[in-house]
């Protein structure tokens, strides 16, 4: 059983994903790729593609409900380990219950772990 995450990548084309700048600032160690970046305020860069009025982050390649992967997991914001997956470690996330929705895809229950390894689970849940 794959995990859910993999199959869906809705909150990657939901959210603005946002991030303090210095996350995507080599020369600090940051580790997100300036080019897939844009600015935001002051202080904050943006994921290119989060910020317009249907978003889709540059760096995800998926058909929603279908299939999904970060193209930069290794190198993702951390704000997007951040949103958890419904269920999979026991409670509801609002995150994903919206962007599932808006994506016309049914929330995740906890039925939907049943089968997937616990190797798989990720303590930083975000695997799109
Ligand atoms: S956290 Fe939820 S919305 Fe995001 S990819 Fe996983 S299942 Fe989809
Ligand atoms: S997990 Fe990857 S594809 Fe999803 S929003 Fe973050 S950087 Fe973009």
């Amino acid at each position: 059983m794959p995990h859910p995450c993999l199959t869906c990548g809705a909150c990657c084309a939901f959210f603005r994903v946002s991030f303090h700048w210095s996350e995507a600032d080599a020369a600090l160690g940051g580790q997100v790729p300036f080019e897939f970046t844009e600015p935001l305020r002051t202080h904050e860069r943006a994921m290119r593609g989060t910020s317009q009025s249907h978003p889709r982050c540059i760096a995800l390649d998926a058909r929603i409900g279908e299939y999904s992967r970060c193209t930069i997991h290794d190198r993702r914001p951390s704000v997007c380990a951040l949103v958890p997956a419904s269920h999979e470690f026991g409670v509801a996330s609002a995150q994903c219950d919206k962007a599932r929705i808006a994506h016309g895809l049914p929330v995740l229950t906890p039925d939907d772990w049943v089968g997937v390894a616990e190797a798989e689970r990720n303590p930083l849940p975000c695997q799109a």
